[in-house]
C-alpha cells in the first residue's frame, strides 16, 4: 500500500508480461491452481511444473489491494456518494496519461445498463479504476462472463460484483412474462429463474426479484472455472449489490 506509483507501476508492468506468458505456454493453471486451460486459453500448451511456476511476490503485485480492501474502497465511495462527499477522484489530465498504457482496475462490475445506475458516479471512482461491464438485466451471459475473466485473469482485479437495483426494467419484464419484441426476450430468459426462486417470499415481490437475480448471476459468474480458481485461492472476492434509486445507496445482497 506504501508502494510508489512508479513501484507499483513496474510490478503491473512485469505482471502483465508474466501473464501474457503464461497464456503464452497455457501455464494459467499454474497460476489458478485449477484448470484454467479448460476456459480455452493456451489449453494446446503443456504445463508448467509447479517449481516452474512464477514466483509468488509476482502474483501478489498484480494488485495493491486484498479482496476485501477492495471491497471497502468501493463501499466507501458509495458513502461518499449518499452523503454528497464526493472526491471525484482519479478524473483529471494526469489521470489520463498515468493509465494510458496500462490498467489495473481494482473491482470488476457486472451492472444493469439503466441509465440510473452509473458505478463510477455512485461509487465515486474515476479513470481506471472499475472494470464495468453494463447489460440490462446484469446477466452473466457468456461474453459478460468473458469480459469479467479477462479483468480477474488479465488485470488481476481482486473484486467482481454483481449490481442489481430498485425497479430494474428487465427484472420487471421477466416478472411479467410477456412476449416481447425483437430478442428482447434473451433477457428474460436469463432472468426468470430468478423470478421462479424468488415466488412467495414476504415483502416487495419485483425487490425480491430483483435480488434473486443478483444472486443468481453471481453464482453463474462463479461456474467459471477462471473465476471459482481465483476465489479458491484467495485472489478475488465475488459478491453482490442492490442499489437504491430513491437514495443512491448501494448495500450488499447476501
Ligand atoms: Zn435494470
Amino acid at each position: 500500500m506504501k508502494e510508489t506509483s512508479e513501484q507499483q507501476s513496474f510490478s503491473r508492468r512485469n505482471l502483465l508480461q508474466w501473464v501474457a506468458g503464461l497464456v503464452g505456454t497455457g501455464s494459467l493453471t499454474a497460476w489458478f491452481g485449477k484448470d484454467a486451460s479448460a476456459q480455452g486459453l493456451g489449453s494446446e500448451a503443456p504445463r508448467l511444473q509447479p517449481a516452474q511456476a512464477a514466483a509468488p511476490e509476482t502474483a501478489q503485485a498484480q494488485n495493491p489491494l486484498t479482496p476485501d480492501e477492495a471491497l471497502a474502497q468501493l463501499m466507501a465511495g458509495n458513502q461518499r456518494f449518499v452523503t454528497r462527499k464526493r472526491l471525484n477522484p482519479h478524473q483529471n489530465i494526469a489521470r489520463i496519461t498515468e493509465v494510458a498504457t496500462e490498467q489495473a482496475p481494482f473491482a470488476a462490475i457486472l451492472s444493469c445498463a439503466d441509465s440510473r445506475v452509473v458505478p463510477e458516479i455512485a461509487f465515486d471512482q474515476g479513470i481506471g479504476d472499475l472494470f464495468v461491464v453494463r447489460v440490462a438485466g446484469n446477466i452473466a451471459v457468456t461474453e459478460d462472463t468473458a469480459s469479467e475473466e479477462y479483468a480477474i485473469a488479465m488485470l488481476g482485479t481482486p473484486l467482481l460484483m454483481v449490481l442489481g437495483h430498485e425497479r430494474c426494467g428487465a427484472v420487471t419484464a421477466a416478472l411479467k412474462g410477456d412476449k416481447l419484441p425483437g430478442v428482447l426476450d434473451s433477457l428474460v430468459l436469463a432472468i426468470q429463474p430468478a423470478v421462479k426462486a424468488s415466488e412467495g417470499e414476504p415483502g416487495d415481490r419485483l425487490t425480491n426479484a430483483v435480488k434473486a437475480n443478483v444472486r443468481l448471476q453471481v453464482q453463474r459468474l462463479q461456474t467459471s472455472p477462471i473465476i471459482a480458481s481465483a476465489v479458491e485461492a484467495g485472489k478475488l472476492k465475488v459478491v453482490g449489490a442492490f442499489y437504491d434509486l430513491d437514495t443512491g445507496a448501494i448495500d450488499l445482497v447476501s
